[in-house]
């Protein structure tokens, strides 16, 4: 899979994808996640990229002919299933929306600004807005890192076994079971006895009691 992140702020994505799994999904050759700086594509020679609004009102706005000249780039490169705008009032990112975005091959993900974008980028030149929930960031960045993060730790390869995706929260439309380690008491808190029975049936209904349980606590909807 690839992903083109176009972005003003290319350093933002250095922690999220330089450490852990999804680093060594890029070290495995599993993705290749490349950003753009919006500001290489300005032909303003301020570097500009927003401005004020019309009608004025607070908050600047991102223009669209560096997105328009960036996407045109990339798509002269290579086909893009999805060119994904990251945006509050866009499509909520669940579960069932990673797992489709994962079995994409190409991805360009726009990261907005300031009072947003030009509207005639979301009309003419994005094909899917995504939000990663009811709340306003000050960039589309974090967004981006959350999205492609959900996604690419789905891709074959990518998680081994033991931290398999499939016995996640939300895969098996059931939130994940209570999970515990070492040591087996701690203050008097003590690890269920049933987890430590070595009878597998017995524990594999335990969890699925406890996911249920967990679920109609904490996301009754997702029971309906
Ligand atoms: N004026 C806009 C908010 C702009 S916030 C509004 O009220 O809807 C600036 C940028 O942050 C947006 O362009 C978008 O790319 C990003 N952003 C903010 N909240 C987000 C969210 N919940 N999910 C995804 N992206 C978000």
């Amino acid at each position: 899979m690839r992903i083109d992140i176009i972005t003003i702020f290319p350093e933002m994505f250095e922690g999220p994808f330089t450490e852990s799994i999804i680093k060594r999904a890029v070290q495995k050759g599993i993705v290749d996640i490349q950003t753009h700086n919006l500001r290489d594509y300005t032909l303003d020679k301020n570097k500009k990229v927003d401005d004020y609004a019309f009608s004025g009102g607070a908050g600047m706005v991102m223009m669209i002919e560096p997105v328009d000249l960036c996407i045109r780039d990339l798509k002269s490169e290579r086909d893009y299933d999805e060119i994904i705008y990251m945006s509050p009032d866009g499509e909520l990112l669940t579960q069932p929306l990673c797992n489709s975005l994962s079995m994409t091959q190409n991805l360009i993900i726009l990261c907005g600004h300031y009072k947003g974008i030009d509207e005639r980028i979301r009309e003419h030149l994005v094909t899917r807005e995504i939000s990663i929930g009811d709340y306003v960031l000050s960039g589309g960045e974090l967004g981006a890192a959350v999205l492609a993060d959900s996604i690419i730790r789905l891709i074959p390869g990518v998680l081994n076994d033991e931290t398999s995706a499939l016995s996640d929260s939300f895969q098996s439309g059931l939130v994940s079971p209570p999970v515990y380690t070492r040591p087996r008491e701690y203050n008097n808190w003590k690890v269920p006895d049933i987890l430590l029975s070595g009878d597998e049936r017995k524990i594999n209904d335990w969890k699925l009691e406890q996911a249920i349980l967990r679920t109609k606590q904490r996301r009754p909807n997702m029971i309906e």
